[in-house]
């Protein structure tokens, strides 16, 4: 498995960059109630159930943060988070593929979805969260492809890594790498976390903090307060 290999240093500054008291800002069911792109932003994204809140709270290590939200009659909505300190906006994007959602949902989903990755300047990279026990699926597909088309970087996350065994997860990381490979926005590298468990969770840190690292998030030393 192509686990990446974090230094201690790279470790730290994602616990630092985690670990500052994150808090939600708003909900944005309309383009028009975005926050300005005043700093950088992540974005995560995946098929409802995926473990999308879970991760984000695993993240943040806050249990409440993210709400366990997407039913297929709910408004879809953008939600945003922030941190003290810290120029980065974290997005927790409405959820995809429920077999059974009304089509007026589908089409607000893929509205406000394909409108946001095309206008948002700051966004740096979305996370596509995928269960490692599914691998990807279409709904993941017509995800790649809004992503292609806006030409926004995206890098594969699996959930759930407790659920199955290593050779399992290190074969599903693979296939993942190798379908992405064809992807020009996507990343190479799919990491492997478990909210529950905790595996992968310093390094996604860490991943993201060298990003962040690059576009000035964080003011001077990455030390934790
Ligand atoms: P969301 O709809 O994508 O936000 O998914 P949730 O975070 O609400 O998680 C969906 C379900 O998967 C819940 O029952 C979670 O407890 C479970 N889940 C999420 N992450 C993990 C994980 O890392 N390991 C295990 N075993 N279950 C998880």
């Amino acid at each position: 498995m192509s686990t990446a290999a974090f230094s201690a240093e790279e470790l730290a500054a994602g616990e630092a960059l985690f670990s500052r008291g994150w808090r939600f800002v708003k909900s944005v069911p309309d383009l028009q109630f975005l926050p300005s792109a005043d700093r950088a932003e992540i974005a995560l994204a995946g098929r409802s159930n995926v473990g999308k809140s879970s991760l984000i709270n695993a993240l943040v290590r806050q249990r409440g943060l993210a709400r366990t939200s997407n039913t297929p009659g709910r408004t879809q909505e953008l939600n945003f988070f922030e941190a003290p300190g810290v120029a980065l906006f974290l997005v927790d994007m409405p959820g995809y593929g429920f077999a059974e959602a009304p089509k007026a949902n589908v089409e607000a989903w893929t509205r406000l979805v394909r409108d946001y990755l095309r206008g948002r300047p700051n966004l740096l990279r979305v996370l596509l969260l995928v269960d490692c026990r599914h691998g990807l699926k279409d709904a993941d597909r017509t995800m790649m492809k809004l992503l292609d088309e806006a030409a926004v970087s995206y890098q594969a996350v699996l959930t759930k890594a407790d659920k199955i065994k290593p050779p399992r997860l290190a074969a599903m990381v693979a296939e993942t790498e190798a379908e992405l490979a064809a992807h020009a926005a996507a990343f190479a590298r799919v990491l492997a976390t478990s909210s529950q468990g905790g595996s992968g969770i310093p390094e996604l840190k860490a991943e993201l903090a060298l990003l962040a690292a690059g576009h000035g998030v964080l003011p001077g030393a990455s030390a934790s307060p």
